[in-house]
């Protein structure tokens, strides 16, 4: 028997019965584990002991809880978690493109990851291909090249919610013995699920909609198990490792031991044991109670941004708004096609006006909070422009529309009407003569 979404939200990857019968997830604070003998301990090393935990920056009860939860719900083989969607987007390139090699990627992606891509990775060999348009797969598939890696791309994009057709990408990928990695923060396992429409490897920040109360940063990495890692281009899981040797085996490389999982488990042996950004148990926990929720919070959050993108769209004051969700754009087939119930907490709108009028705007709301985050309880606003999109080039941003008159929502749990009516007074103020 398989359980739906509302189900595993709440049970996957928990058995009370291994921890005192405690009917919520405990914290395991403890560093270390006692290994109570040196046959077991071996044992442990070797990874024959997959439900064993020895020391808290591989492995955590509490952490290892989220991680199964997520990669449940995203139909994955599995996950890891780490201590922030940026380190989940590090590990998961380096962990692709081990030794070198070019990604193709959006420049319409999350600014930091954007920064990372074009200016820290390439100094350790790692290179990008950036596109205008991941639809575009003419493009696409002229950029791939022998040392080609991996396509990666954002399931919707940040700020104006571009959609991805990620079986289209996968299946282009997939031709050129390429794997595809999703960003899929913006909706989150419970409005998409990347892997089950093809896509390899998901990284997520559940900094925003997955823990959605804005009090930890954190992140995964989920697995789909599907890829055929072929041994030429991705030799780093066919070398011997050291800590999988064992008597009478011959070949112990992470695709011998792991299989399916072998990905996974060098991501977690050599990025996050070695490099050790690991999330913290408390963090987990805080993720795990938001998780409980998401359901509940994004269905409410996703019919109030449709109500505001309507309210918007009537006034009199705004050029444009950018929500895919509304179905008014060349992308509504695909929207249809991977977005039943709905796009997504986060769109954005362009005022007819200019920076003033953006800034007077923003000095009046009362209820929206601004800062540069999202995916909370509370509605967030925010420049892109002055804030979260300024390490992107002027004429890049003009092409993605992040002009200084474009406004960024994330829609939180409050009463629609009182959203509305702050909207409506602070715009009203902003356009005063
Ligand atoms: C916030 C965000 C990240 C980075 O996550 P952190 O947890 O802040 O490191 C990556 N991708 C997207 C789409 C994001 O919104």
């Amino acid at each position: 028997m398989s359980n739906n979404f509302d189900t595993k939200k709440i049970h996957s990857g928990y058995q009370p019965q291994k921890h005192n019968y405690s009917a919520t997830v405990p914290i395991y604070q403890n560093v270390a584990f006692d290994l109570h003998d040196t046959e077991r301990a071996d044992k442990i090393a070797r990874g024959e002991e997959p439900d064993a935990f020895m020391y808290s920056r591989v492995n955590n009860p509490t952490v290892d809880v989220f991680e199964k939860r997520i990669a449940e719900l995203d139909g994955g083989v599995g996950a890891v978690a780490v201590s922030s969607g940026m380190a989940a987007i590090t590990y998961a390139i380096l962990n692709t493109a081990e030794g070198g090699g070019r990604i193709i990627a959006p420049l319409d992606i999350y600014g930091a990851a954007l920064d990372e891509f074009r200016t820290l990775l390439p100094k350790f060999g790692i290179n990008f291909d950036f596109v205008d348009d991941i639809n575009d797969f003419e493009n696409i598939e002229r950029l791939i090249k022998p040392d080609t890696k991996a396509i990666y791309a954002e399931s919707v994009s940040n700020p104006i919610t571009n959609v991805a057709d990620v079986t289209k990408i996968a299946e282009l990928a997939h031709s050129h013995n390429i794997p595809l990695i999703i960003d899929n923060t913006f909706p989150t396992p419970y409005l998409f699920n990347p892997i089950k429409h093809g896509a390899d490897i998901v990284v997520y920040s559940s900094t925003k909609g997955i823990s959605g109360h804005g009090n930890v940063v954190s992140g995964l990495i989920v697995d789909g198990g599907q890829f055929d890692w072929k041994k030429g281009k991705f030799p780093q899981f066919y070398e011997n490792e050291i800590t999988l040797k064992k008597k009478g085996r011959k070949d112990f490389s992470f695709a011998a031991v792991y299989g399916k999982e072998a990905y996974l488990q060098h991501l977690r042996t050599k990025y996050l044991r070695l490099m050790g950004g690991v999330l913290s148990p408390f963090s987990a926990y805080l993720d795990l109670l938001g998780l409980e929720t998401i359901s509940e919070r994004i269905g409410k959050e996703v019919a109030t941004s449709l109500k505001i993108a309507h309210f918007l769209e009537e006034n009199e004051h705004v050029e444009r708004v950018f929500n895919s969700g509304l179905l008014n754009t060349p992308q509504e087939e695909l929207v249809k096609k991977y977005f039943t119930k709905g796009i997504g907490t986060i769109f954005s709108f362009k005022l007819k006006g200019n920076m003033k009028n953006v800034t007077e705007l923003l000095n009046n709301v009362k209820v929206f909070t601004y800062l540069p985050n999202v995916g909370d309880n509370r509605s967030l606003i925010v420049n892109p422009s002055r804030v979260t999109h300024r390490e992107i080039p002027e004429n890049e941003r003009q092409k993605q529309e992040i002009l200084d008159n474009l406004i960024r929502l994330s829609i939180g749990l409050e009463d629609s009407s009182d959203l509305i009516a702050d909207l409506e007074q602070a715009i009203n103020k902003a356009f005063e003569e």
